[in-house]
């Protein structure tokens, strides 16, 4: 095919009733013409108008199917949401609600009010408020508490979090000032104290999140960063980041925490608790009250369907083993390898590939060390990109030349769609 034979606009929609028709014809024609000058033909322009205007209609933001072993999986939404949750952000969603009405007294009410008792329930708080996340929640804490005066934090805990999100950035922003305590590897309670002074408003703890300091390192128990904000007379906020609900090794519970003396915690809803995106702060009421009042509050609100969400996830809590059965992101951390060994076994019988041993991880920062026994199925590496290009895409992780599919982080279902996908591809 030569330039001159392309067809025109008008020609190739003629017989097209679609009103993305002309945009799409454009889209074809302008890669026709740069196909026809590097010398290749471009093929059949009616099917590829075709395929344009379905592409132009399938929705961008879709399900994948997560064969990578990494449960909160930052780049893949992170925490897959329980059924009871779901089933709380449609019904809620589908009509109206009384987000802020107050049924009993007829009268406006508060979006906070529908979490804060069960959180409070759940961590023994005094008081707790939402926000669309955490470094949200961390910014208004921060703003609301320290704006123009000074926060002490440990030079250990000045960590990026993932996507250039800087603990010391998010000061800056909130209008506080940073005081740096201690070194990298070391810092002690006298370390905290020796900064306080008239200026200081706040200690803040940071959970070191994605990475661990080992050797000669030092870091002051929770409790005793506390003894020294009650000596100044000032709040601790400890950032949990992940913040689970539940015991878990070694990451911190948010009762935990305000156990020990914290005066807010402040936790992601989408990592370890296995909820939808939220910044959740619990602790002092008076404290609460004054992240309530601040004006930053109005501008990181929870939306209605993320506190849906949340609540319903909440509720499962109130029963533990209900929440490690229902919580995807609990039932997939706690699952025994046999059950995983099992459903690779599965796949690898459907699919013809090999069982392979590999580490999950638990991903969204938590437990950076903690490697979870896995097993995947292994296939050839040329099926990478197209099990990445079909409906829904299928991704694995490459490793010494193979494509391996972790079953830690795949249902059984899903593990049934990632065979048909592989056969599809192949
Ligand atoms: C993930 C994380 C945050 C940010 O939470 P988002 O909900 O992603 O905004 C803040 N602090 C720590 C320690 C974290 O791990």
């Amino acid at each position: 095919m030569e330039l001159r034979d392309l067809p025109s606009i008008d020609e190739l929609t003629r017989s097209i009733g679609d009103p993305l028709a002309v945009t799409a014809a454009r889209a074809v024609l302008a890669r026709a013409r740069e196909e026809i000058q590097a010398g290749v033909d471009p093929g059949d322009l009616a099917a590829r108008l075709e395929q344009e205007l379905t592409s132009a209609r399938a929705p961008a933001l879709r399900r994948v199917l997560n064969a990578t072993g990494v449960i909160v999986h930052t780049n893949l939404g992170r925490a897959p949401l329980p059924v009871a949750a779901l089933d709380r952000v449609v019904e809620v969603g589908r009509g109206y609600s009384n987000l802020e009405y107050d049924v009993a007294e007829g009268a406006r009410g508060s979006r906070q009010d529908h979490v804060t008792a069960i959180l409070r329930r759940l961590t023994g708080a005094e008081s707790a408020i939402v926000v669309n996340n955490n470094a949200g929640a961390m910014l208004l804490a921060l703003a609301a508490l320290a704006e123009g005066r000074e926060v002490l934090v440990s030079r250990g805990e000045l960590i990026e979090i993932g996507d250039g999100f800087r603990i010391p950035d998010v000061l800056v922003r909130s209008g506080a000032k940073l005081v740096e305590v201690g070194t990298t590897n070391r810092t002690r309670a006298a370390d905290y104290e020796r900064a306080a002074g008239e200026h200081t408003a706040l200690v803040l703890r940071v959970h070191q999140s994605n990475f661990r300091v080992v050797g000669f390192t030092e870091q002051p128990a929770l409790a005793e960063l506390a003894a020294v904000a009650r000596r100044h007379d000032v709040p601790l906020l400890d950032d949990l980041g992940s913040g689970a609900l539940l015991d878990m090794s070694d990451e911190p519970t948010a009762q935990a925490s305000l156990a020990a003396g914290a005066d807010l915690v402040c936790f992601s809803g989408d990592k370890l608790l296995g909820g939808p995106q939220a910044g959740i702060v619990v602790g002092r009421a008076d404290l609460v009250e004054r992240l309530r009042r601040h004006p930053l509050h109005r501008a990181l609100r929870a939306d209605k369907l993320g506190l849906a969400a949340l609540e319903g996830t909440l509720l499962l809590y109130l029963d533990p083993e209900r929440a490690l059965r229902e919580v995807p992101v609990l039932r997939m951390l706690h699952e025994v390898s046999s059950v995983v060994h099992a459903r690779a076994e599965r796949l690898a019988n459907a699919v013809g590939g090999e069982i392979e041993e590999t580490v999950g991880r638990v991903g969204g920062g938590a437990l950076p060390l903690s490697e979870l026994p896995s097993f995947a199925c292994a296939v050839e590496e040329t099926l990478v990109a197209p099990l990445r290009a079909h409906e829904p895409p299928v991704i694995g992780i490459v490793r010494d030349g193979r494509l391996l599919l972790d079953c830690r982080t795949l249902t059984d279902d899903e593990c049934d769609e990632v065979a048909a996908a592989v056969h599809a591809c192949r």
